[in-house]
């Protein structure tokens, strides 16, 4: 199977289209996010300018779109400080002023010279009885004969302008053939969507405001196709994975009831009922894919820690993998005396260990002296053989695609995985990335936390604030405080968060720097020193490891807090607040906030729940938030907006679910279709395990 004929078209280079050559092709790439014809078809206007109607001045209606050539007869730069710059034009029916706020000089006298005719667009207003248009759109008059009466505006780039796109777009739409329907019949009709290449065309061609929102049936029927690729995926992925059978595990809870003995609290309502739910899974046949989702610090790992003996009582072998050594490491500290009390024997395996220690290690996990595996993803490369895995945990998932979770069932026949994530992320979204496991909550502290208490600071204030700090120091707080990376300069960035680190070393002395840039080893050290508590404070420009445990740090310090989305800060904010002192998250923002802005930041203020936070994150801001998405590692969508179309994801799984039902391998006319769809979304690995079989 290779991908259909009807697609290579739109899979070609981008500079197979008009006005883009090997010149402009890097920007092109950089602003549509993809080197092909297609990311140019997905790049979606954002609004649109209207030429239908070219009245006189005389005759323009006051609020009405108009555009018209008018002659330029004269410029008043700002004459008093806030009020507009103006230029006068006429025509043969009368006069009007072109108005611009904030605009530069230069700018304005080169659009619009002296005594010069152009095409203006704009809403006409009245104003003080006198026509004017408010920043209008201006084209010279030698473009007069290629104008679009109606042309789209992209979101653009330096060195890519609207005209350039809408050139290589016509291009690129002649490129767009008929495919076969993937959509069911009843679904397309009852929705009231047309075909596909029609979407994709008319998507171009707004011709009214309603045509650009995302609830528009356009939109809605290009959205609905990359969800249903997305689901699809996730479908065929579960399909695959259940089709092989799974162990029973009915050990006889001998060690399950050891370690609630060891444990020195009760398990929480929540953390009894996944364990149960866990524990029912692992009983069937049929393979476990199960997600455990749990705010920080809501006890996962003994929930972990129980599922894993599950399996070790029935004689197999467990393995719990991290994204990171030093949380590895971590997660072997906190279950080594449990493990001990209990008899049972585990190995650490990172990618640091070598040579000899290595040899030793793996021989342990081959023979099976060791039950429980923990590690880093060390454990499931190449030459690492198990005696009998029986169960996987994944801990920490979002750094861990699909295509992982896949990797390390490979290395036991139908092992039953347990991916953790910490991450509270709104339902929709789970299902985008988790649409093939079953879910488990975690959705109650354990008791006796204190809130952390949370402050809102503006900029000016961060002298004070380190003031404050130095005496808290001084009583043994460790402090964690992060410089995001936003810019489009990584070394802009990297020079913000070092001069930072300058400047808190020499008030404190005792200060470390992480970085994206360090090799991991290298974090950990600095990671490990501050857990170790030789050093009070911790700088970060990238999000501090998730999970890392300091019960010492009570305070997190957040720069530039409103780029970040809310569900990181509070994330972020969940490294504080795990020992018995009082902790304090700071949130500092720079300038004045905007309303929206201020809310989303309040949020964080009065709630800790962090799905709730999930939720009203997604509320707020919507699919534009780009930071927040594509730090978490979810998946990012080109067409669909999931802040509204939440229905149509739910649509799409169950639409996934019951074709994979029906025709797994996709061999009926609507399954060929959907493998269309498929390579439309380049969804490889889902094409690679229909090949498989
Ligand atoms: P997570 O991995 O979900 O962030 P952990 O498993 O590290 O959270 O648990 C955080 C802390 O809470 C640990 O010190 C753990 O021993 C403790 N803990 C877990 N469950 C309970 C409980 N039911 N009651 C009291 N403390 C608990
Ligand atoms: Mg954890």
């Amino acid at each position: 199977m290779s991908r259909p004929f009807e697609l290579d078209t739109l899979f070609r280079a981008l500079t197979t289209l008009p006005g883009v050559g090997p010149r402009n092709a890097k920007l092109f790439e950089k602003l549509l996010g993809g080197p092909k014809v297609l990311d140019l078809l997905w790049h979606l206007p954002v609004d649109f300018i209207d030429r239908r109607f070219s009245p006189t001045i005389a005759e323009a209606p006051n609020g009405r779109i108009v555009t018209m050539e008018v002659t330029v007869t004269s410029h008043s730069p700002n004459p008093r400080k806030g009020l507009p710059y103006r230029v006068k034009c006429k025509d043969d029916s009368g006069v009007m002023s072109l108005v611009f706020f904030h605009a530069h000089k230069d700018w304005i006298e080169k659009q619009l010279p002296d005594r010069e005719n152009v095409i203006i667009s704009g809403k006409v207003e009245y104003y003080q009885g006198n026509p004017q248009i408010v920043h209008p759109d201006i084209a010279p008059v030698a473009e007069r004969e290629t104008l679009e009466t109606v042309e789209p505006i992209y979101p653009l780039t330096a060195g890519v302008t609207n005209k350039t796109i809408r050139k290589a777009m016509h291009g690129a739409l002649g490129f767009i053939s008929k495919l076969p329907e993937w959509l069911d019949a009843a679904y397309k009709k009852q929705q009231g969507w047309g075909d596909w290449d029609g979407a994709l065309e008319a998507v171009h061609e707004p011709e009214s405001e309603k045509e650009l929102l995302p609830e528009s049936k356009i939109r809605q029927r290009l959205a609905y196709d990359e969800l249903l690729a997305n689901q699809l995926t996730l479908s065929l992925v579960r399909h695959r994975q259940r089709r092989i059978n799974g162990r029973t595990f009915n050990g006889d809870g001998s060690l399950r009831a050891k370690l609630k003995e060891e444990i020195p609290f009760e398990l929480t309502r929540a953390q009894e009922r996944s364990l149960l739910e866990i524990e029912k899974d692992m009983a069937e046949p049929a393979r476990m894919l199960r997600l455990l989702q749990g705010d920080v610090g809501s006890g996962k790992t003994v929930v972990a820690a129980m599922a894993m003996l599950a399996a070790v009582e029935t004689g197999a072998q467990a393995a719990i993998m991290a994204p990171t050594e030093i949380l590895a490491r971590q997660h072997a500290a906190t279950l080594k005396p449990w493990l001990d009390a209990m008899g049972v024997r585990f190995v650490t395996l990172t990618g640091r260990d070598k040579g000899k220690t290595r040899e030793t290690l793996l021989q342990q996990i081959e023979n099976g002296a060791a039950q429980i595996i923990i590690g880093t993803h060390a454990i499931f490369q190449e030459g690492v053989e198990f005696a009998d895995l029986g169960m996987a945990v994944i801990d920490e998932q979002h750094r861990f695609g699909v295509h992982q979770r896949l990797q390390l069932s490979s290395k036991g026949t139908g092992v039953d995985v347990l991916v953790m994530t910490a991450t509270p992320i709104p339902r929709t979204l789970t299902l985008t990335a988790y649409g093939d496991m079953d879910v488990s909550k975690l959705d109650e502290k354990p008791p006796g936390r204190k809130p952390v208490e949370t402050l809102l600071i503006n900029n000016d204030k961060l002298d004070s604030m380190v003031d404050g700090l130095a005496r808290k120091i001084q009583d043994g707080s460790r402090v964690y405080w992060v410089c995001p990376l936003v810019e489009e300069s990584e070394v802009l960035d990297l020079a913000a968060a070092e001069e930072r680190f300058d400047i808190l070393r020499q008030h404190f002395g005792k200060v470390g720097l992480v970085h994206g840039r360090m090799k991991p080893a290298e974090k950990d050290e600095v990671m490990a020193r501050f857990a170790a508590g030789e050093l009070n404070i911790l700088v970060a420009t990238t999000v501090i490891e998730v999970g890392v445990n300091v019960p010492e740090a009570t305070i997190m310090v957040i720069e530039h807090a409103e780029r970040f989305g809310l569900s990181q800060l509070h994330q972020l904010r969940g490294r504080v607040g795990r020992g018995g002192e009082q902790s304090y998250c700071f949130l500092v923002y720079s300038g004045p906030l905007g309303e929206t802005a201020k809310e989303r930041l309040s949020i964080l203020r009065e709630t800790e729940d962090g799905f709730l936070i999930a939720e009203k994150d997604l509320q707020l801001r919507g699919g534009g938030d780009i930071l927040g998405v594509k730090q978490s590692g979810l998946p990012a969508f080109r067409l669909a907006d999931l802040s509204v179309h939440g229905e149509l994801l739910a649509a799409a799984r169950d639409d996934a679910r019951l074709i994979i039902e029906k025709d797994p391998d996709l061999k009926s006319e609507r399954g060929k279709a959907l493998t269309t769809l498929l390579y439309l979304f380049e969804r490889d690995q889902a094409i690679q395990y229909l090949q498989s079989g």
